[in-house]
């Protein structure tokens, strides 16, 4: 059975390159609407994060799809638990957020982290999901799909503002790598689903996004 054809089940399914306002926006319209809200990216910080643990070479793809597979990876509202090791502040860590693209464009590691994503919206009867491809691949029937953009200029600057060990030339460069990865690579690309609705947040402020959301609820 497809996940989202289940009857009850409320999908919202959120995507966007880094720094387009994705988390922030997620979390509030599942507190508006009442649902769960869950960061995908945070998974797969999460595989990124257990293959350093681990000492696992990312070139060796089928090792990193096992530690996808088997990882206890649990991303709550505030805090990410690898293999029982708080890895919450590590994922967010330069060294996660340069290798998380490699990991990501694996195709395996995608259907492992797949399968668990549509489990824990079954689980809940529903949630707000972020990420790359949610409205793509992973929830194609979603109720809401968006699919939120800014200026590059902004998008780092808001990265630059969370991220204070790195100066904004540095986030700048490093986020513009990492788009141009999770847009180029074979497996679920970063896209805007033909059906999504695209909001530019540059000038927008989060309960600007969420209201406008909202109102296509209906
Ligand atoms: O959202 P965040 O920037 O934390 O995501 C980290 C990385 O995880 C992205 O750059 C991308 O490579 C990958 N990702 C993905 N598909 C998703 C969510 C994140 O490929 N649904």
């Amino acid at each position: 059975m497809d996940a989202v054809s289940a009857e009850g089940v409320r999908v919202i399914a959120i995507d966007g390159p880094a720094g387009s306002g994705k988390s922030t926006v997620a979390r509030r319209l599942a507190e508006r609407l009442g649902l769960e809200y869950l960061d995908t990216g945070a998974m797969y910080r999460s595989v990124a994060f257990a293959a350093m643990a681990r000492e696992v070479d990312l070139a060796d793809s089928e090792a990193v799809v096992e530690l996808a597979r088997t990882s206890d990876i649990r991303v709550e509202d505030t805090s990410v638990i690898v293999d029982g090791v708080d890895a919450t502040t590590q994922i967010r860590g330069p060294e996660v957020t340069r290798s998380v693209s490699t990991v990501a464009a694996i195709s395996g590691v995608r259907e492992m982290l797949r399968v668990r994503q549509r489990a824990w919206v079954m689980e809940r009867g529903g949630g707000v999901l972020e990420g790359r491809d949610i409205g793509t691949v992973v929830f194609p029937d979603a109720d809401l799909k968006v699919y939120l953009s800014a200026s590059a200029h902004v998008r780092a600057a808001r990265r630059a503002g969370e991220v204070s060990a790195l100066d904004y030339e540095t986030v700048a460069a490093d986020l513009a790598a990492r788009d141009a990865a999770d847009s180029s690579r074979q497996h679920d690309p970063l896209a805007q689903a033909p059906d999504a609705v695209h909001i530019d947040t540059t000038d927008l402020s989060v309960d600007e996004v969420v209201d406008d959301l909202i109102a296509r609820l209906g």
